[in-house]
């Protein structure tokens, strides 16, 4: 482990702490994945992105992570709280397609955007429609204990029995509001305000498509019940932080601790790292809005997916972040200086230990102070100003972009690239060389010989009117 401090600001005591995992070295960390019914937006991967930093550098400094998604294939409503239709069901619609269909389709594009973006799959990814036994189990304990109740055939939530339920936000009824923003209908079989969904058999919309027998009757899950499930089937009943964007606070996150502590009769999880919207002049990018912008939106206009994640990178992630092409375009310019820069590194001189450890202390010290993703890229900019050897410079810049994910290393896979096409140039007309001086002697036997050795290696020579030349083949 190297030894640096971790502070991250935790939404649920509301300030920076210091990290410290339940089990000491292991870190179990849970990310709320993406809703499968459209493509995935640059906003939602602006928190993937900084989620996927968190997990790199806490791996950077020693931690062995295992990092769990879960994938939103059921339940998702459109209000985020308990009324409107599925959205996957409005997705499938939308595309005249089964759900399934769409949810393959989407989870397949959601997991291509990340491999652009250098995007880490995580250890576990758990599609919710996989775990309804597990739903249906923890819905089973809920009732038994009291926390929850079967009114107008679906089970709800009692958050009446919770001593505190606004945990992570202090949120007031008119809040909550806001927090089901779209058609806001009150739904009589609820005795609190505040109850939620665990499981529905009636709702509004009859034409859920996805539907599974259950002990209520057939219906399918609410949206909170799959995260709680999912991460406790593979982190167990402790956690120690989850992920999301400041949207997931509430209702989402909220009701998640809810229906965990309830269920298991003790704090769940201890740090609740929590990312900011990416906005546009009008306001949060969203799916349900219709317009927003892609990656591969971006790529057809010819910005490499690196130059966004860099964009996400120079801003702190609990702060709102503005995109603009121009700003993009300036994030562009910037990360192609740094490439070029970086393409000028050789591979000779010294390995200095020292140098090295001092720099890798540096970067993460950045990153320790809750994830100060843009001091570190200045650590990156403060390193390249040294006198250090371009060895060492190279081998600090591996060690960053394992965190970074800028594909930054690929600048030496040029330059390696072309070295060793020089290396080989210099080779064969040595070579050729060699077998010139033998047929001058009418050593003839020689020159075959030295051709036949080429051929061999793959490369053959011909001899024309204009002198031999060479080409190399597969
Ligand atoms: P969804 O697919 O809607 O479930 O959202 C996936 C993730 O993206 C969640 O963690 C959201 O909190 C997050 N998210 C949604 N909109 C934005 C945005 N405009 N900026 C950053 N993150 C977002
Ligand atoms: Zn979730």
């Amino acid at each position: 482990m190297l030894d640096v401090k971790t502070s991250l600001y935790n939404t649920l005591t509301k300030r920076v702490e210091e990290f410290t995992p339940n089990e000491k070295g292991k870190v179990g960390m849970y990310t709320c994945g993406p809703t499968v019914y459209h493509f995935a937006h640059i906003g939602n991967l602006r928190s993937y992105i900084m989620e996927d930093v968190l997990e790199k550098y806490l791996r950077y400094v020693g931690y062995d992570v295992k990092r769990v998604m879960n994938i939103t294939d059921v339940g998702h409503l459109t209000s985020d709280g308990d009324t409107g239709e599925d959205k996957m069901l409005a997705g499938a619609r939308r595309e005249h397609k089964s759900v399934m269909d769409i949810a393959r389709y989407y989870t397949d594009a959601f997991m291509e955007d990340c491999r652009k973006l250098g995007i880490k799959k995580p250890d576990v990814v758990e599609p919710a429609t996989n775990c309804i036994p597990e739903f249906i189990h923890m819905i089973e304990v809920l009732i038994e204990k009291g926390y929850a109740y079967v009114a107008g055939e679906n089970v709800y939530f009692d958050t009446s029995r919770l001593e505190q339920y606004y945990v992570l936000s202090s949120q007031n009824e008119e809040d909550l509001k806001v927090g089901v923003r779209n058609d806001v209908e009150e739904d009589t079989n609820k005795r609190n305000k505040t109850d939620f969904v665990l499981w529905f058999t009636k709702s509004k919309f009859e034409n859920q498509e996805m539907k599974w027998d259950s002990p209520w009757g057939v219906g399918y899950p609410g949206w909170h019940i799959e995260c709680s499930c999912i991460s406790m089937k593979h982190l167990g009943e402790y956690m120690d932080i989850h992920c999301g964007g400041v949207d997931n606070i509430f209702p989402h996150h909220t009701n998640e601790i809810a229906q965990s502590e309830s269920y298991t009769g003790h704090k769940w999880c201890n740090y609740w790292f929590h990312v900011n919207h990416l906005n546009t002049k009008s306001g949060k990018m969203s799916k349900s809005k219709g317009e927003f912008l892609t990656i591969s939106l971006l790529e057809e206009k010819g910005y490499d997916p690196m130059v966004y994640r860099l964009f996400c990178l120079q801003s702190h992630y609990r702060k709102p972040l503005e995109f603009s092409w121009e700003a993009l375009d300036n994030v562009a310019q910037v990360y192609d200086k740094l490439f070029r820069r970086i393409q000028k590194l050789g591979s000779q001189g010294e390995m200095e230990e020292g140098a090295y450890a001092q720099y890798e202390k540096k970067f993460a010290e950045a990153l320790g102070n809750d994830m100060n993703t843009s001091s570190a890229i200045t650590v990156l900019y403060d390193m390249l100003k040294e006198d250090f050897s371009d060895v060492v410079k190279r081998k600090l810049i591996s060690r960053f972009d394992e965190v970074l994910s800028l594909g930054l290393t690929r600048a030496f896979e040029d330059t390696a690239a072309e070295e060793e096409d020089s290396e080989l140039t210099e080779y064969v007309e040595r070579r050729m060389e060699e077998r010139r001086a033998a047929k001058k002697e009418k050593n003839f036997a020689r020159a075959d010989e030295i051709r036949d050795e080429l051929a061999a290696q793959g490369i053959l020579l011909k001899d024309t009117r204009e002198g031999t030349v060479w080409e190399k083949v597969n």
